[in-house]
């Protein structure tokens, strides 16, 4: 069987191990809100972060097409492209004729060849890549490249999209590939007027090396009308398109046409925050939920976008959470910093309140032992100040009350009287009736004593058979008179334990205080007394006035010797 000490370990251990287990479950709910607030804190700023990124790619998009677009905008208004235009409408045109045909023709024309020196010039200073006019069935007329060997003079352009829409009197603006250059650019198209009559349109590039500074973010890429990516910090991205990107639902040749290419790899922009989660279940859902990853990248991102800006542009932005693995690794750190405080904490909590019950108990138990410690004493001095067989005063008690009574009968100038009793022939007694019977004997002498006397007379056992009585506020004569009604009262009265015809005698010696008397002088004078009431036969009293001169003691009865 289980003793009671192994019992009690083993619920304190179960209880530490609770305790530990408390603090452990403890700590990892602090640490998950801790790391959770953090996490909160850095989303909310890396957020704002990406915001004012895409929010200043926004701006500069806005800002730099708005410039280019002027140009266009600005030249469809001059009379020398309005009437270049208008007269090549009538430019006999041989379906047949080949593009180089074309172009040998129409460089020759000394009223297209002005028109060509202006686009130049006006390239030139403007910061585009080129600016062309189309006539109203699409064919390039005059160009800021005509010098070049391949310009786009009397090349077909009918068929690009934002041709198509200047010719139909709209203003566009889209990206799109060169098809001499193959290079990607942002086409701008301005439809070109002539006494009312739509009559072509100026058309700018501006090639996208041009505008990189808009990606020049990490994570940043822009998309086009059609969903693909045409610009991207990370040039890997290039091409690729967005999920349900309209680019999927344009024909092959549209494609080409349009990009020079038909391959669209798909960008994956995708919700990670349930996979986190797994990994760290303290982030919270809203939280996870705005958490993605770019083609698969393994370091989580916020994604954010402004769509609809010119050109059908959008700007984007991956943008990465760099310090979550930090984050991450903080929070294993953070919960064992945790559970050691707490466990401290505990621990002292424990350690405090051990001491305090520990302390109590000691102090319970040490006021106990007080409390027995004073009864004892209580009893003791009560015990040390009476006689146990007659309850008179004890020796000690009598002397110290003799001085105390000594000294208030001289302040006060009353008289105190002292007598010391001696019973007769009290060795016969014993001999006779046995030692139990004496000290009956005693036992009645002194509760006759207390019977005779006043409450503030005091008795006391000196020794043996002999008594001392005090009696203040009381002069020698009256002492004598009282002490004498005392022994009478003494002899007459017959004690109870004592057989019939026992009789019983005290002799009594008696003095009073005199001035400049010593204590010892005094007992003295009553011991004389006595003595003397011995030796006049017994059972009497005698007085011995104060005497200035010190009595001699008595060498039989001295109260040194007792
Ligand atoms: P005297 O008249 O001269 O005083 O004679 P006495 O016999 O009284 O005096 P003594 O001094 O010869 O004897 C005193 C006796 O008192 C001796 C002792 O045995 C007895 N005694 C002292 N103390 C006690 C006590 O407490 N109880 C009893 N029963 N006897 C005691
Ligand atoms: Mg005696
Ligand atoms: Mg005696």
């Amino acid at each position: 069987m289980m003793n009671k000490l192994t019992l009690h370990r083993v619920i304190a251990t179960l209880c530490l191990a609770m305790l530990v287990f408390g603090c452990w479950v403890a700590a990892g709910l602090l640490s998950d809100r801790m790391v959770q607030q953090e996490m909160t804190a850095t989303v909310r700023t890396e957020r704002q972060m990406a915001a004012s990124i895409v929010d200043n790619m926004a701006q500069s998009i806005a800002s730099d097409l708005a410039m280019s677009r002027a140009i266009p905008a600005t030249l469809a208004q001059m009379d020398l492209m309005q009437r270049a235009l208008a007269e090549s409408r009538h430019y006999a045109l041989n379906p047949k004729a080949t593009e180089t045909a074309r172009r040998a023709q129409w460089m020759a024309l000394p009223n297209l060849a002005r028109v060509d020196a202006f686009l130049h010039d006006a390239q030139g200073f403007s910061g585009l890549d080129s600016i062309w006019l189309v006539n109203d069935r699409g064919f390039c007329i005059a160009s800021s490249n005509a010098a070049d060997a391949n310009s786009f003079i009397g090349y077909d352009m009918s068929a690009r999209a934002y041709v198509g829409r200047a010719l139909l009197g709209g203003f566009a603006e889209m990206y799109g590939v060169g098809r001499l250059s193959g290079e990607p650019g942002i086409f701008i198209a301005a439809p070109v007027y002539e006494d009312g009559l739509l009559v072509g349109a100026v058309i700018a590039k501006v090639s996208i090396d041009r505008l990189r500074h808009w990606v020049s973010r990490a994570g940043t890429f822009v998309t086009d009308e059609n969903g693909v990516v045409v610009m991207a910090h990370d040039g890997r991205l290039e091409y690729q398109a967005m999920p349900d990107a309209p680019v999927a639902r344009m024909t092959p040749s549209e494609r080409f046409e349009h990009y020079r290419r038909d391959s669209f790899p798909p960008l994956r922009v995708a919700p990670v925050g349930e996979q986190m989660r797994q990994a760290a279940p303290w982030l919270a859902p809203a939280l996870a939920q705005s958490v993605y990853t770019a083609n698969g990248d393994a370091s989580p991102s916020l994604y954010d976008e402004r769509t609809g800006l010119n050109s059908g542009l959008s700007a984007h932005i991956v943008h990465p959470l760099t310090s979550w693995p930090e984050i991450s690794r903080n929070h294993s750190r953070d919960r064992l910093l945790v559970f050691l405080t707490m466990l401290g904490v505990v621990t002292l909590a424990v350690v405090i309140a051990t001491s305090y019950s520990r302390e109590r108990r000691l102090h319970r138990a040490t006021r106990d032992l007080a409390e027995q410690l004073q009864s004892a004493n209580t009893m003791l001095s009560a015990e040390a100040r009476h006689d146990a067989l007659t309850g008179a005063l004890s020796r000690r008690y009598f002397l110290d009350t003799l001085r105390h009574e000594v000294e208030l009968a001289r302040s006060s100038g009353t008289p105190l009287s002292v007598a010391i009793a001696d019973l007769d022939h009290f060795k016969q007694i014993n001999d006779r009736y046995g030692h139990a019977t004496g000290d009956r004997a005693l036992e009645h002498f002194a509760d006759v004593c207390r019977a005779q006397l006043r409450p503030n007379d005091a008795i006391g056992r000196l020794g043996g058979e002999e008594f001392g009585i005090l009696l203040p506020q009381t002069s020698l004569a009256d002492a004598q008179a009282v002490l004498e009604r005392l022994r009478k009262r003494f002899n007459h009265e017959h004690c109870g334990h004592l057989p019939d015809g026992a009789e019983l005698s005290v002799s009594i010696g008696i003095t009073e205080l005199a001035s400049g008397d010593a204590l010892e002088w005094i007992l003295s004078r009553a011991d004389l007394a006595l003595y003397e009431a011995k030796s006049r036969g017994r059972d009497r009293s005698e007085v011995r006035p104060a005497d200035p001169i010190p009595p001699a003691r008595h060498p039989e009865n001295s109260l040194a010797g007792k």
